[in-house]
């Protein structure tokens, strides 16, 4: 059986994309992104194609329409956040940003994000 329904809704897979995927269907394939569903429990999964430059994530979706466009960024932030033991009382360093630091960074999290780290 599979343990799809005991996963959080955004995974990290960095470490066992391949064993991940090895258990689920293939379904469609996008610009580094794949369409998976699980033979179990029929939970569609899109999960980022691996290579070593790219976040590896994979993420529970609801429906196959418009699969690609399905927005994660705010859970792979909320993941980032949690991974670093969540906010500080500190500001951002970037100029006039109200944003808490992240725990462990100088920078809240957008700003963060925008030095294009994704995890
Ligand atoms: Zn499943
Ligand atoms: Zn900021």
């Amino acid at each position: 059986m599979c343990n799809c329904k005991e996963q959080s809704e955004l995974i990290d897979i960095c470490d066992d994309h391949v064993e991940f995927k090895a258990k689920l269907n293939e379904l469609d394939a996008g610009d580094r992104l794949l369409l998976m569903s699980c033979p179990d429990c029929n939970q569609l999964w899109k999960v980022d194609n691996w290579d070593d430059y790219q976040p590896c994530y994979a993420v529970k979706i609801s429906t196959q329409e418009n699969w690609v466009d399905f927005d994660s960024d705010e859970l792979i932030k909320e993941k980032m956040i949690e991974n670093r033991g969540g906010l500080s009382g500190k500001y951002c360093m970037w100029s006039k940003c109200e944003g808490k630091q992240v725990r462990g960074e100088t920078l809240c999290i957008e700003h963060f994000w925008k030095t294009g780290s994704r995890h």
